[in-house]
């Protein structure tokens, strides 16, 4: 079966770009055309107007995990318990989320700015369960989302099934006031198709090797060519390790997801699109589109190699066994897309965000929230390689800390546990 991603499908055909051939000099050099490099050649291009950037993506701009998430643009987390407010987390809470808020505002600044339709949808989304019990310390956690800016509610019963259109969801706090939605293909697309004309952009161009010069400067090698620059930008999240930088303390998962036909009127009344976060790490994620279609993605796996095929089509069935939950009256032939994506993770929770020796800077461990962060760390990375400093760069200095993992097998090991335990925990959220 195809890995065919309905939101890149529905945002329509960019123009080519050529692959790199030949060997180039350029002032700034950016690995990777994701939300993350793009937002940094947007803001390189933007305070260096002269500099000649160029970015190189490995398979279609635009076409990685930045097009193929869930597309909830992430200001409020769910707190943890240990996070709630008069918890010793809360604190830490309060900085990443003020970090959230502030990569939240960037994003919306960046739409502005390009006018870049993506559908955005700036009325929150839900953090919903079917097990109740998987939604504890209610009115703590509306006073904790209160107490960093968000607007929270506590929806159950009738007015939450109207809310969604389906019974299946107990009990849900809604959190606007920063939260939105938007088309991940479209928004990731926009950055492209708007890039100055400064930028030049190769495609299908791996990046198989970085070296460091006699003269001091770098070189990125590919198969038909290489790019020489004084200063790199490695946006590469899951796939960091590619470009030789193998201490980022974050791992690579896979993903999947399915996104159905239009919905009719008779099916789901006049129900308003609506975003799902589940409050387990392994719940679904599900969405009802402006244009009536369900999304679900509730799959999520430590993988060091990608879904075959068949593989892909177990998940689908997954997928399906969660759409008919929901919406128990949808088949197998209702799904128009299934797709696979890799984000990058860490244990703490916290990205790796660095100048990793003189020149060359990095950043990795998006942890499911790159679509707003994404836009945040490509503006703050091109300031660190811009050599400024700014009070929110040096906030996110002081958080990055991925934090320790342990040398293979044991992280293999250890991560299969976790997301044992993890995937019994969620078992009533997919
Ligand atoms: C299914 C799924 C659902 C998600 N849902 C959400 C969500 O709802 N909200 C949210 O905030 N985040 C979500 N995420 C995470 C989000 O997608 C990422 O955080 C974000 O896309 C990271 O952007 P990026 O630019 O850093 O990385 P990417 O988009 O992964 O871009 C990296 C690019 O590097 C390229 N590349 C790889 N190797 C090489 C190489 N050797 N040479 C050159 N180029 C290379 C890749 O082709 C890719 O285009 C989700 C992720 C997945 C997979």
């Amino acid at each position: 079966m195809n890995n065919h991603c309905g939101w890149i499908a529905l945002a329509g055909t960019a123009a080519p770009r050529a692959r790199l051939h030949g060997n180039q000099q350029a002032d700034f050099l950016i690995i990777g055309a994701g939300i993350t490099g793009l937002s940094a050649a947007h803001a390189l291009a933007e305070a260096h107007p002269q500099a000649r950037i160029v970015v190189l993506d490995r398979q279609r701009a635009a076409q990685g995990a930045s097009a193929r998430n869930s597309g909830f643009a992430v200001a409020h987390e769910h707190p943890a318990a240990l996070e709630l407010i008069g918890q010793p987390g809360f604190a830490g809470y309060q900085a990443d989320t003020a970090i959230s808020r502030a990569a939240n505002d960037a994003l919306r600044q960046r739409l502005a700015r390009l006018a870049i339709d993506c559908e955005f949808r700036d009325d929150g989304y839900l953090f919903a369960v079917n097990d109740p019990a998987k939604l504890t310390d209610i009115d703590a956690t509306l006073a904790t989302l209160r107490a960093v800016g968000a607007q929270a509610r506590f929806l159950q019963g009738a007015a939450l099934q109207q809310r969604l259109g389906t019974g299946h969801y107990q009990a849900a706090i809604e959190c606007a006031g920063g939260n939105a939605l938007l088309q991940p293909a479209k928004y990731v697309r926009g950055l492209l198709d708007t890039l100055p004309a400064s930028v030049t952009v190769h495609e299908h161009t791996a990046v198989t090797a970085l070296e460091r010069l006699a003269s001091g400067g770098l070189r990125a090698v590919a198969a038909h060519g290489s790019v020489t620059a004084p200063r790199v930008l490695v946006c590469l999240n899951a796939f960091i390790a590619r470009s030789g930088l193998a201490a980022s303390a974050t791992f690579p998962m896979e993903l999947s997801a399915s996104l159905t036909r239009p919905l009719s009127e008779q099916e789901l009344g006049d129900t308003q699109p609506w975003g799902v976060l589940s409050t387990r790490p392994l719940g679904a994620t599900v969405r009802l589109t402006p244009d009536r279609r369900v999304m679900i993605r509730n799959t999520a796996e430590y993988r060091g190699t990608d879904l075959t095929d068949a593989q892909l089509l177990q998940r689908r069935q997954h997928h399906l066994q969660g759409l008919q939950r929901r919406f128990p009256w949808l088949t197998a032939e209702d799904i128009r897309y299934t797709w696979t994506g890799h984000l990058s993770a860490s244990r703490s929770g916290q990205p790796y965000f660095a100048e990793v020796e003189r020149g060359l800077y990095a950043v990795a461990g998006c942890n499911g929230s790159g679509v707003a962060r994404g836009t945040l760390w490509g503006q703050l990375l091109a300031e660190l390689a811009s050599d400024q400093r700014s009070p929110l760069l040096d906030a996110v200095l002081e958080r990055a800390r991925p934090g320790w993992l342990p040398p293979k097998p044991l992280l293999d090991i250890g991560a299969w546990l976790r997301m044992r335990v993890e995937t019994v925990r969620a078992r009533s959220e997919i």
